[in-house]
């Protein structure tokens, strides 16, 4: 299917609604179920009246109990992403993606792949398939390879694939600000803003360590805002953890800044807000997400920065997270021919994983998230872009 479907992916998830997480095909065997039983109800209906239809509901003898399809949700594997997301996203809000970001079929296939725990992790091979002993990842050494390691824990994919990746979600948000109080923005997505931009109606510092008078927990945001002529200030920060540490990045986020946001409230004389912006790696977002960014000025939608963050998923951008993950992690993702060997060739393995005839008392919870898994990645601090030689303070 050209990349479009992973062989090892859900395929039960294939005709379940985009809506609700899957692929939106429509299936030939519900369709005849519907209209079997709408005719069924129909000659139903029309039975008490007529003669020959009331003789073919005799024949027909009683109701057909339909058999209720298994559903994607409950499998061990293939769902655990939605499971595990279930308790902190909004789920209508975290899939809408699969409807209204317009990703490439081959981009939407991994990244389904990826929530499906169809990916050849070291700790799917270790605990799953058992074809290997270590489950560790190959590039750290220190924690299990799970999809959740790879796409948001990993120290040594922190410092450039995460980091790019964080700095394209923050930048649209940065750059929506400067549109809204008429400033210039960085001409490429790829330009590092400066430090401090500022008009007559608002100033905005990028990834500026603010000097304050009481030691705070944290003084550089990525990006904080003041309108002028409101006597307003925004404290913006973004972060990406995996996808069942959302609304716990959140909360660790509006603390982290609280003591900032005071400093800021007296030193500035300025109304001062906390917003975190914080979408999972594989596109879950809390239900609060609409609400912080409305606080931001200017108009950046929940659809546009979780979009970026799926994207860094495309093999074909530069800030590609999963594309760096198969380079440097080879045979994670199985190539196509080995896609279309392992479905022509049906093993006990293929359709373990395909959660067919999984018992559930197998070991899935090595594999569940671990709330303290995120890498703790301070997104700036060690980017490539910064300047350590002259960094900028500003007196408040
Ligand atoms: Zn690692």
């Amino acid at each position: 299917m050209h990349g479009g479907f992973h062989s090892k992916s859900s395929t039960l998830r294939l005709y379940a609604s985009r809506k609700e997480g899957g692929r939106g095909l429509v299936s030939v065997r519900a369709t005849i179920q519907d209209e079997t039983s709408e005719i069924h109800k129909y000659i139903k209906d029309k039975a008490p009246t007529d003669g020959v239809l009331s003789e073919c509901l005799r024949q027909w003898g009683t109701d057909e109990v339909l058999e209720e399809e298994p559903s994607w949700e409950d499998k061990p594997l293939h769902g655990m992403y939605h499971r595990n997301i279930t308790e902190v996203a909004d789920l209508k809000k975290s899939y809408q993606w699969l409807e209204r970001a317009g990703l490439k079929d081959s981009t939407e296939a991994l990244i389904l792949a990826a929530q499906e725990q169809a990916l050849s992790t070291r700790a799917i091979e270790a605990q799953i398939y058992h074809t290997r002993q270590d489950p560790r990842c190959r590039l750290c050494k220190e924690a299990p390879e799970t999809v959740q390691h790879i796409t948001a824990g990993c120290k040594m994919l922190a410092v450039k694939a995460y980091m790019e990746r964080h700095n394209q979600v923050a930048g649209i948000v940065y750059r929506n600000i400067c549109a809204e109080y008429g400033l210039e923005t960085p001409r490429s997505k790829w330009e590092t803003p400066p430090k401090v931009v500022e008009n007559d109606r608002a100033k905005i510092l990028w990834d500026f360590q603010i000097q304050t008078d009481r030691m705070v927990m944290a003084n550089q945001p990525d990006i904080v805002v003041v309108d002028k002529e409101q006597r307003r200030a925004v404290v913006v920060d973004v972060a990406i953890p995996s996808d069942g540490n959302i609304r716990r990045k959140e909360h660790e986020k509006l603390e982290k800044y609280q003591g900032l946001r005071e400093e800021l409230e007296k030193a500035w004389k300025v109304k001062a807000t906390v917003v975190p912006v914080v979408i999972g790696a594989l596109g879950a977002v809390t239900p609060k997400l609409d609400e912080w960014l409305q606080h931001i000025p200017g108009s950046t939608s929940d659809i546009s920065v979780q979009k970026k963050t799926v994207k860094s998923h495309d093999p074909q951008e530069k800030d590609d997270v999963l594309q760096m993950v198969v380079t440097r992690l080879p045979g994670v993702f199985l190539d196509i021919m080995q896609q279309r060997e392992d479905t022509q060739r049906p093993s006990s393995l293929g359709s373990l994983l395909q959660g067919c005839h999984l018992s559930k008392t197998h070991h899935w919870h090595h594999l569940h998230d671990n709330p303290h898994q995120d890498h703790p990645l301070q997104p700036h601090q060690n980017s490539p872009h910064r300047d350590h030689q002259s960094r900028s303070t500003i007196l408040v």
